[in-house]
């Protein structure tokens, strides 16, 4: 499985638009890894993880042929991991036909965001009109989620985020292996380290918000010491395999870390820092 981080950064990218503080310049004059789109991933060529507000660019920048594309997992609701807009420019006199059918995989409440707004724009009236085939998520840690034909997997589990919202964290099974989307969530409920105690898990990306300089940010998001121990608890548990391949990303400017900040924490853990644009195989 081959994954490539489309983006790295929390809500506001990097640089924020409105900000001057010493991140967002250094990204604003130094681009580089310090510039920051809202997070994504690409799985192989026909998964995407989160559709934000910087998706075109994302789709652009990478040379990602749309086409190829079979299906988006949402984690939730918040603008930094959905901005649908883009999904309704699918519609007959907006994209030329044929639109290739499109997968779209999240809890009921991100779908109703997305429905929601389409009835505000009055773009679109259902996902048909979009070839758009809605998954409603229960992130209960054991349904998994198949397609036939396909060799891909999917199980969502309860993320520790956006109380009421229905966030979900994802383990996607393919070839074989089997990679951990961790993002955005704070320390897991007890009830999802049960359900994910022996998953040996082979890749995993982790939501490092609040950065390598702040402590205990255990909910919401997570800070660099939390993550330590989070990785150190899933290898305990063989949650995790020890060689698994691990990646902190969902960084915010508020954080007040470099790149090179943040690489000098982790990767004497043997944690890789993301970046835009950065590409692993599992
Ligand atoms: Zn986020
Ligand atoms: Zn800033
Ligand atoms: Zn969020």
């Amino acid at each position: 499985m081959k994954i490539k981080i489309l983006g790295s950064a929390a809500a506001e990218a990097v640089p924020c638009h409105f900000c001057d503080c010493r991140i967002c310049e250094l990204a604003r004059t130094g681009g580089g890894k310090e510039l920051r789109r809202r997070t994504s991933y690409l799985i192989d060529d026909d998964t995407l993880v989160d559709y934000g507000p910087d998706i075109n660019w994302q789709m652009n920048e990478f040379k990602i042929d749309s086409f190829k594309l079979e299906r988006v997992l949402l984690t939730h609701l918040h603008a930094d991991h959905v901005d649908p807009v883009e999904f309704f420019w699918r519609r007959a006199g907006f994209a030329k036909q044929p639109i290739n059918p499109l997968k779209i995989y999240s809890s009921k409440n991100t779908h109703l965001k997305i429905i929601s707004l389409m009835a505000l724009y009055g773009n679109s009236l259902s996902y048909d009109e979009l070839n758009i085939e809605p998954v409603i998520l229960n992130p209960d840690g054991t349904t998994v989620y198949e397609e036939e034909g396909k060799d891909f997997k999917l199980t969502a589990f309860q993320a520790n985020h956006a109380p009421g919202a229905g966030p979900c964290v994802f383990m996607v099974e393919r070839s074989g292996k089997r990679f951990f989307v961790c993002n955005d969530t704070g320390y897991f409920f007890d009830p999802v380290w049960e359900q994910l105690r022996n998953a040996r898990i082979d890749g995993i990306v982790i939501d490092c918000t609040m950065g390598c300089k702040m402590e205990n940010c255990w909910n919401g998001h997570m800070s660099g010491d939390v993550i330590l121990e989070l990785v150190g608890k899933m290898r305990a548990i063989r949650a995790l395999k020890a060689d698994a391949f691990v990646v902190a990303n969902h960084f915010s400017h508020n954080a007040d870390c470099t790149h090179e900040e943040l690489e000098a924490f982790f990767n004497p853990m043997g944690i890789e820092v993301g970046y835009d644009g950065f590409e692993f195989e599992i």
